[in-house]
C-alpha cells in the first residue's frame, strides 16, 4: 500500500492577490509534494480562499459588492498565479463553500456535545460598539491614544509606536475607524473555547512537545503553557480560553442554536483544509468520512510563522477533542524579505510583485529554483537578493546544469544521429557516483532541506563539467579515428544529465518535462533513474532548454508600479500609424516613420524572433495579385538527401521590385514564423522590408539587404 499524504498550504486571506510571501509557501510545499509523488506516494494537496471575517464584509462594502461576490472575484484571480508557478494543488475552495459551513457547524457541536464535559462556555463580555454602524467593532477597526506612551490614532490591540499590547477598552478618547464615533461599551455573550480546560492543556503539552515539530517551534510554543511576565509587563496566566464568536452583521458561519452569532474567523479557517478536501473527493466521487477514518492516512500543514499559534494549539484541540484526526505536523517557515527590505506580512506585500513577474515574461522556474537554493527545513527568514538571483540562476542552473545537454546533444545529433554509444570506463565511475547520491538526495528532499538537496546536486553537475572539460568533446570532434571516444564522452554526459535532471524535477517540473521529450524518455522518477537507459537508445534534437536572466529583466522587476502601468496601457492601446489619422485626432507626423514606438520588451522577447540571413534564388510576379511577389528563399538549411531546402515567401513588395532585380540578392527573413496558408499558397516566413506608415507621406517600400559578407543561414542579432 502507499502512503496516502492530506497536505495543506494556509489558506491565504481572500482581500487581496497573492504576494510573494504566498509564492514561496507554495513553492516550498509543491516542491515537497512533487517529490513525494515522484515516489508514488497518494497525495492530496488543496487549498482555498480564507473568506471570512469583518475585514472582507467591510472592504467588499467599501466597493459596492456582497462578500460573496468580493471573495468570487478574489478566486477567479487565482489560478493565474498557480498555473504561472507550476503550483500543483489538486484542489482550490472556499472556507464559504457549503462543506465548510457544514463542517463547521458539526465540529462545534462536537466539541460542545462532548461526552467528558462541554469546551465550549458562554460567558457575557463588554465590547466596544459603534452606536452609527449599529455594530461591535473588531480590534483592528477601534483607534485611539496609547495608553502607555499616548501615541494618537492606535489600533485597538496594540500600539505600533511603542509596541505595548493591550485592549481595546485601554485605548483613550477611542473612535471607530469605520465611522469616526465614539464606541460604546455594550455587553454581548460570546462563545469560548475551554483551552485553559485540564484536558486540553494536557493534550497540548504532549502534542506538542512529541518530537514531531520543529525544535524552535516547539520551544516557543512551550512558552505560551506557562505563567509568565510579558515585555509589557502584563501577566500571562498559561493557555487562555479562545473567543469564538462574533456578533452579527459579521460574513461568516452562523453558529448552531445561536441565532446572531457567528464563528470567529479563525475557528472556520483552517476547518476550510478539510472543507477543500471534502470537496476534492466529492468530486471524485470518494466518500469523505472513509477517507479520514483510514488510520494510515498522513496529515501535514504547510504554514507561516505568525500563524503558528493557531495550528499549534487551537487547531489540534479543535480536531482532537470533537473526535477527529490531528495534523502529523506542521511545517512551518520563515519570511521572505526582498533585496534586504521589510518582511512580507499578510497586510504588505511590496518588493516583488509575482503577477508583473510573470508578465515580464521571467520563467517562473527561476524563481523556484532560486528560492528552493535558500529553503531549509528550519523556521527561519530568507532574502531575495535579486544578484545573488541572477548569479544562482546564470551560473548555477544554466551554467552548471543546462550547459551538460547543450555541450554533449549537438555532437550525437549531428555525428550519430542523436544515438546513444558505449559508457568508457571512466564515465561509467563518474555515472556511478551521480546515481549512488540518490539516497542521500531523497533524504533530503523528505526532510525539506531542499537548499542542501540542490548543493548535492550541483557538486555532482560540478563533477560532470569536469569530466567534459578533462575529454574535450569538441577537440575530440576534431580528430579523426576518434568517433567512438566522442560518443562515449556526449553519451556520459547525456546519462548524467537525466540523472541530474531527475534530482531537480522537483523544483523544476517544466523543465524537467522538456528535458524527458528531448531524451525521448518516460516520466523520470528517483526509482527508474536507477536503471540505465537501454543500449543504443536514441535521444532526440536539443532545443533551448533554458534563458538567462538580464539585469534588464531585473530592474523592470523592481521599478516603480507607475512605470509599469505606462507600459501596460502602451501595450493595450491600439497600434498607431498604418492608418491616417481622422480629423481632429493628434497626427502622427512627428513620431519616426509615421508609427509611435513598440512597447519595450527584453531580450527575451526578441530572441524569440529568430532571423536570418536568406538568399532569393528565384523570384516571380503572383498571378492575380499587383501586390505580392513570390520568393523561393535559402536559409542554408538541407532536407533529409542534403540537398538545399528552400523557403517558399510570399511577400507584398511588388509595388517597389521587379521580380528579375531580386535574384541573387540576400536579404532577413524571419525563419522561425509559422507558416501560413494564404489564397496563393502557403508562406514559410517573411522577408524584412521597411516603409512609412503613412503612405502618402513617403511612399515606397524598401526591402533589407545586408553589407556583403553575410552568408545565407547566418542569425541576425
Ligand atoms: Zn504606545
Amino acid at each position: 500500500m502507499p502512503r496516502q499524504l492530506f497536505v495543506t498550504t494556509a489558506l491565504p486571506y481572500a482581500n487581496a492577490g497573492f504576494h510573494i510571501g504566498h509564492m514561496m509557501e507554495y513553492i516550498q510545499a509543491d516542491i515537497w509534494v512533487r517529490y513525494q509523488r515522484m515516489q508514488g506516494v497518494a497525495i492530496d494537496f488543496v487549498c482555498a480562499d480564507d473568506t471570512h471575517g469583518a475585514p472582507i464584509m467591510i472592504a467588499a462594502e467599501k466597493a459596492g459588492q456582497t462578500p460573496q461576490q468580493f471573495v468570487a472575484d478574489i478566486a477567479a484571480g487565482r489560478k493565474q498565479y498557480l498555473d504561472g508557478f507550476h503550483i500543483s494543488f489538486d484542489n482550490w475552495h472556499s472556507t464559504d463553500g457549503p462543506e465548510n459551513h457544514e463542517l463547521a457547524r458539526q465540529i462545534y457541536r462536537d466539541l460542545r456535545d462532548n461526552p467528558d464535559g462541554s469546551l465550549i462556555e458562554i460567558r457575557t463580555i463588554a465590547q466596544f460598539f459603534d452606536p452609527e454602524k449599529n455594530m461591535f467593532l473588531p480590534d483592528r477597526f477601534i483607534k485611539g491614544e496609547c495608553p502607555k506612551c499616548h501615541a494618537k490614532d492606535q489600533y485597538g490591540d496594540n500600539c505600533e509606536v511603542c509596541g505595548a499590547v493591550y485592549a481595546p477598552t485601554d485605548l483613550i478618547h477611542p473612535y471607530s475607524a469605520l465611522s469616526g464615533a465614539t464606541p460604546v461599551l455594550k455587553d454581548s455573550e460570546h462563545y469560548f473555547f475551554k483551552l485553559s480546560d485540564a484536558r486540553c492543556v494536557d493534550f497540548l503539552a504532549k502534542w506538542t512537545q512529541d518530537g514531531k515539530l520543529q525544535l524552535e517551534v516547539a520551544n516557543k510554543v512551550k512558552e505560551w503553557f506557562s505563567v509568565r511576565t510579558n515585555p509589557d509587563g502584563t501577566q500571562s496566566e498559561g493557555l487562555g480560553d479562545w473567543d469564538i464568536s462574533r456578533d452579527a452583521p459579521y460574513f461568516g458561519i452562523e453558529i448552531p442554536d445561536a441565532p446572531g452569532k457567528y464563528f470567529y474567523v479563525w475557528l472556520d479557517a483552517p476547518i476550510g483544509y478539510l472543507a477543500s478536501l471534502k470537496n476534492l473527493l466529492g468530486k471524485r466521487g470518494l466518500d469523505y468520512d472513509a477517507y479520514m477514518a483510514n488510520p494510515e492516512l498522513e496529515q501535514y500543514h504547510f504554514i507561516g510563522k505568525d500563524i503558528v499559534t493557531f495550528h499549534t494549539l487551537f487547531w489540534p484541540a479543535t480536531l482532537f477533542f470533537s473526535g477527529r484526526k490531528t495534523p502529523d505536523n506542521i511545517f512551518v517557515h520563515g519570511f521572505l524579505t526582498v533585496n534586504n527590505g521589510e518582511k512580507m506580512s499578510k497586510s504588505r506585500g511590496t518588493g516583488l510583485d509575482p503577477l508583473k513577474y510573470l508578465k515580464l515574461g521571467m520563467n517562473p522556474e527561476w524563481l523556484r529554483y532560486y528560492l528552493a537554493a535558500k529553503l531549509s527545513a528550519r523556521n527561519e527568514d530568507i532574502d531575495f537578493n535579486a544578484h545573488d538571483f541572477m548569479a544562482r540562476v546564470n551560473s548555477d542552473l544554466i551554467g552548471k546544469y543546462i550547459n551538460i545537454a547543450s555541450r554533449a546533444a549537438g555532437f550525437l545529433t549531428k555525428r550519430f544521429e542523436g544515438r546513444l554509444g558505449e559508457v568508457p570506463e571512466d564515465g561509467a565511475a563518474l555515472l556511478h557516483q551521480l546515481r549512488q547520491q540518490s539516497d542521500s538526495i531523497e533524504v533530503l528532499y523528505a526532510a525539506r532541506e531542499c537548499a542542501k538537496a540542490l548543493r548535492e546536486t550541483m557538486l555532482l553537475a560540478d563533477q560532470v563539467n569536469a569530466y567534459v572539460d578533462t575529454n574535450k568533446p569538441w577537440d575530440l570532434a576534431k580528430q579523426t579515428g576518434m568517433d567512438a571516444r566522442l560518443q562515449g564522452v556526449c553519451t556520459v554526459c547525456i546519462k548524467a544529465f537525466r540523472v541530474l535532471t531527475c534530482y531537480l524535477k522537483p523544483v523544476l517540473p517544466e523543465l524537467a518535462r522538456q528535458v524527458e521529450q528531448f531524451l525521448n524518455i518516460a516520466p523520470l522518477s528517483f526509482a527508474n533513474v536507477r536503471e540505465p537507459l537501454p543500449a543504443r537508445h536514441v535521444i532526440g534534437t536539443y532545443q533551448h532548454l533554458m534563458q538567462r536572466v538580464t539585469p534588464e529583466q531585473l530592474d523592470a522587476l523592481f521599478e516603480s508600479k507607475q512605470t509599469v502601468a505606462t507600459v501596460e496601457q502602451a501595450q493595450v492601446a491600439p497600434k498607431t500609424g498604418s492608418k491616417p489619422a481622422p480629423a481632429g485626432m493628434p497626427s502622427n507626423a512627428d513620431v519616426p516613420g509615421g508609427e509611435a514606438l513598440a512597447p519595450t520588451i527584453g531580450i527575451q522577447d526578441f530572441a524569440k524572433i529568430d532571423l536570418r540571413i536568406a538568399k532569393i534564388m528565384h523570384c516571380e510576379a503572383v498571378e492575380d495579385s499587383t501586390k505580392l511577389l513570390r520568393l523561393t528563399l535559402d536559409v542554408g538549411e538541407k532536407d533529409e538527401t542534403g540537398q538545399p531546402r528552400l523557403r517558399n515567401v510570399l511577400s507584398g513588395i511588388a509595388s517597389a521590385y521587379r521580380p528579375e532585380e531580386l535574384v541573387g540578392k540576400l536579404t532577413v527573413m524571419v525563419a522561425n514564423l509559422a507558416p501560413r496558408k494564404m489564397k496563393f499558397g502557403i508562406s514559410e516566413g517573411m522577408v524584412l522590408a521597411a516603409n512609412h506608415a503613412d503612405e502618402a507621406t513617403a511612399p515606397g517600400i524598401y526591402l533589407l539587404n545586408p553589407w556583403p559578407g553575410a552568408q545565407p543561414g547566418m542569425r541576425v542579432h
